[in-house]
């Protein structure tokens, strides 16, 4: 792949660069970094600073002055993996295979940069999940094959068949939904909504979400209210933030009685985007809110699968505000309710960008 942008450097420092240096850097599959003493860089590839691996022509990342000084104190090559937070806040990381060289030339070391998150990223996504999913799908599967026995058998009584075929029915809308929200884990695993992110508009995101969830709350008589201030922005993947949102809203929804209000409220709070879902519900017992946002984790398995639930809703919404660099928390009180809140890096209008250039580019990337 030959992407490499490279991030500007002074005439000064090139001179030192042995010719040809940069060219076969630039051919490597990996972003780079050409070091002089004191951890200057004199010339980087541009995903580093993406990284935040360098500010003001400095390396900043501890981990990685500390490899580069032991190359440069031993004269021997050195390999580390390092994780780098992938936001101000989350517990999203980037996983970086790092290789660290002394060039043999003026005392300049050569790092080179291998982003290992999306392969280990995959690999225990894998893991986990396979264990968990043949079970989970073995219990429709296992149930429509147990009614379909007993339709068998009550050829005589068209009242037994009716309601044998109604549960069929259930179990094959439970199995149809697991399948979708399985396809939707695996499209948020397929790529890293950083990578091609757009800008989107939360206010718009929120509306359109409370949109999709409008007849499940009419015919629960919940009713739903938003606050939402224009201008708060982030960086992302729409489908994905628009997804995760909604499932926090259907769960509201579907965690209430009937006649309840759900609220919604968008906040700018420290360059970060706040979207807080509240409801009226059942609450969430204390020891229960540690674990509810892992695969397949339910409080009340029987409230769950008589929502619909597949217990894969929230681990989706954690997945996807980690991989936008963001987090969600939950404050809840038994017999009282619950709020959901998710908070993501707020992109923010560059100085020399003025309004209208901004809803431009809001524009274009819809
Ligand atoms: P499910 O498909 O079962 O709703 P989720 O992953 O969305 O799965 O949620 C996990 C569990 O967390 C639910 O089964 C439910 O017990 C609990 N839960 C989620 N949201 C709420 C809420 N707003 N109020 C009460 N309990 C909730």
């Amino acid at each position: 792949m030959f992407k490499r942008k490279i991030n500007q450097e002074s005439k000064a420092s090139e001179r030192l660069i042995p010719e040809g240096l940069v060219d076969v850097l630039n051919v490597i599959d990996a972003e780079y970094l050409i070091l002089a003493a004191g951890e200057v860089v004199l010339h980087s590839s541009h995903g580093t600073t993406a990284l935040s691996l360098v500010r003001d022509g400095r390396l900043i990342s501890e981990p990685l002055v500390n490899l580069v000084r032991a190359a440069r104190r031993s004269g021997v090559y050195q390999e580390a993996t390092i994780e780098l937070p992938r936001g101000p806040i989350g517990e999203g990381t980037h996983d970086l295979l790092v290789r660290v060289t002394p060039a043999g030339y003026q005392g300049l070391i050569i790092a080179l940069i291998f982003d290992d998150s999306e392969l280990r990223r995959l690999d225990s996504i894998r893991r986990d999940f396979v264990a968990n999913i043949s079970h989970e799908l073995k219990t429709p599967i296992g149930a429509l094959s147990i009614l379909s026995e007993a339709v068998l058998g009550a050829s005589d009584d068209p009242e037994a068949i009716v309601k044998f075929a109604s549960r069929m029915q259930i179990e094959a809308k439970r199995l149809s939904d697991l399948v979708q929200e399985i396809i939707n884990l695996s499209r948020l695993q397929d790529d890293d909504p950083l990578k091609n992110a757009k800008v989107l508009n939360l206010k718009d995101l929120i509306s359109e979400a409370i949109d999709s969830s409008r007849l499940s709350a009419e015919a629960r008589e919940i009713s739903i209210i938003c606050s939402s201030p224009e201008g708060v922005n982030v960086l992302g993947d729409r489908s994905q933030v628009e997804m995760a949102i909604s499932n926090l809203i259907e769960n509201a929804i579907n965690y209430s009685p009937n006649g309840t209000r759900v609220a919604i409220t968008l906040r700018a709070v420290d360059n970060l985007a706040e979207i807080s879902i509240s409801d009226q519900g059942l609450g969430i017992p204390e020891k229960d809110l540690e674990r509810i946002f892992e695969r397949f984790y339910r409080v009340d398995p029987a409230r769950s699968r008589a929502t619909g639930g597949t217990g894969l809703g929230l681990s989706i919404v954690k997945h996807v505000v980690t991989n936008h660099g963001g987090d969600i928390s939950v404050w809840s009180v038994e017999g009282s309710g619950s709020t959901f809140t998710i908070r993501l890096p707020m992109y923010l209008i560059p100085d020399d960008i003025n309004e209208t250039n901004m809803l431009d580019a809001v524009e274009a990337s819809q």
